[in-house]
């Protein structure tokens, strides 16, 4: 059967190797501590759980869900973004509920990417901007995240020609896979380039919560950014929630509306059971929940950190979301030092699977016990490099 040729441009699988290795390394036993997920270790806390048992025996919540959402959801995150950000957004207009951000993120570029179009797509990043550019066939233009920036991308070395072609720019921060953070000047960097090449921005902020210090900022609180951006949420990473598939839209009318327009055609909105749910989360009723997890992995990282420092490493220290970007030794890949520490049963993600820019180090997720990274760091310990 002949694929499409949308299909065939899509990127390959860059780890099937490495996945191969991995379940051979299992069926032999070995005792493998998998640093590759990014999906939390822990259960959704348990009074969503049992709220969810509740609705679940509402038979309101048994029939066709509205394709953008409950309306009580929608004025929920609208109440949560000026709590939380300081941004008013109307919930008629402004506000969408998705089914897991990827959902959003995949169908964007369908509403307004024509073929041809540049994309702007950080590099490294989360597969999906660049594999939504690709079905919507437009073209994805990379902008390197370097070390040197702060893994921000460097937006004077966008050359005009692009950025006059391009209609649209993805932005992710806090940042899989880097863990960077975002300040709000960079934002308005973003902002006066945006206008002055007229792009949308899409900004993913799905690590929004999972913070150590300082609450990151929402792009949309710069003045102006609503006038071209939109902002894409979930509650899988804040509360656990990665099963349940429920995120949200939200920013400029016109955008979350083309965003509407093309999910009225492909899906039927969210179970309404998990829409109820998902809203008494957002408003507060699990914050004292969302703080211990922030503080478990406030101490994996400084746990990690620090015993990777030891080691003679130097990762950079992330703020917010539950990742270390770490630069590989001397004389290896990425690819080469991932299969290195799966010699002694650990698990990474090569950094050249978020893109060409995430050669030279690996993603390391803390989404394990303090016990299990501890003995991460003792199986390290008698590596050789
Ligand atoms: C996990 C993640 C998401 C969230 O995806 P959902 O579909 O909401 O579960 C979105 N963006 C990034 C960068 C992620 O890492």
């Amino acid at each position: 059967m002949e694929y499409a040729e949308r299909i065939k441009t899509l990127p390959p699988y860059l780890f099937a190797e490495l996945d191969k290795k991995k379940q051979q390394l299992k069926q032999r036993g070995v005792d493998l501590i998998d640093l590759s997920i990014g999906d939390p270790d822990l259960e959704t806390p348990q009074p969503i759980v049992e709220k969810m048992c509740e609705e679940l025996q509402n038979p309101i919540n048994h029939h066709y869900p509205d394709y953008e959402g409950l309306f009580e959801l929608r004025e929920t995150v609208a109440l949560w973004y000026e709590r939380r950000f300081g941004v008013s957004l109307d919930p008629s207009r402004e506000v969408m509920a998705l089914i897991g951000s990827k959902e959003g993120i995949a169908h964007f570029p369908l509403a307004f990417v024509n073929p041809g179009d540049y994309v702007l797509v950080p590099d490294p990043g989360y597969p999906v901007y660049r594999a939504s550019t690709i079905l919507a066939e437009g073209i994805p233009y990379f902008m390197p995240l370097k070390e040197e920036n702060a893994f921000l991308p460097a937006l004077r070395d966008i050359p005009s020609e692009i950025a006059k072609r391009a209609k649209l720019m993805f932005l992710n921060y806090p940042n899989n896979p880097t863990g960077a953070t975002a300040s709000r000047k960079f934002f308005r960097e973003v902002v006066v380039f945006a206008k002055d090449y007229n792009l949308i921005v899409a900004h993913d902020l799905a690590y929004s919560e999972l913070y150590f210090d300082d609450p990151p900022p929402s792009f949309l609180a710069l003045e102006g950014a609503k006038e071209i951006g939109i902002e894409f949420h979930s509650l899988s990473k804040t509360f656990r929630m990665t099963g349940w598939r429920i995120g949200f839209a939200v920013g400029n009318g016109d955008l979350i509306q083309g965003l509407g327009k093309v999910k009225t055609n492909v899906d039927s909105g969210v179970f309404c059971a998990i829409q109820r749910t998902a809203l008494w989360a957002l408003q507060g009723n699990v914050d004292e929940e969302v703080r211990k997890w922030q503080m478990i992995l406030k101490r994996r990282r400084d746990l990690m950190v620090n015993g990777l420092k030891e080691l003679g490493f130097n990762p950079f220290v992330p703020q917010a979301t539950f990742y270390l970007w770490l630069k590989v030794p001397e004389g290896y890949t990425s690819v080469s030092f991932a299969n290195k520490l799966l010699e002694v049963g650990i698990v990474v993600t090569p950094g050249s699977g978020f893109g060409q820019n995430g050669e030279g180090y690996i993603r390391i997720a803390l989404t394990v016990s303090e016990d299990r990274l501890k003995e991460a760091l003792n199986r390290l310990k008698n590596l050789r490099f």
